[in-house]
């Protein structure tokens, strides 16, 4: 039995979903690196279905703050998921497979 990509649970950490022209989804992650031991945080969004990956990191230090990059870095990736998903129609993988 299929069950519908909304219904489906969302994989730890993903923060937005689209889903593709080919049924599969982009996810949204936060991405945590260090720089000077403090934690930043940037957004990566990979497409489930083709498997493309693409990372935001603009380099700003107001990505220290989180309200910092929820304006930029995730601006940004999701418009590039929008973009993708809208296009892509490579299928997701028989049996969820990520
Ligand atoms: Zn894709």
């Amino acid at each position: 039995m299929n069950t519908p990509v909304w219904e489906t649970p969302w994989p730890d950490g993903v923060i937005a979903r689209y889903l593709t022209a080919g049924g599969a989804t982009v996810d949204i992650q936060h991405n945590r690196r260090y720089y000077d031991e403090t934690a930043l945080l940037d957004a990566v969004a990979r497409c489930i279905g083709c498997g493309l990956t693409e990372g935001f990191d603009d380099g700003d230090p107001r990505d220290l703050s989180a309200s910092g990059i929820l304006t930029m870095n995730v601006a940004a990736a999701r418009a590039w998921a929008q973009a993708h998903a809208e296009k892509c129609r490579a299928l997701p993988m028989p049996g969820g497979a990520q």
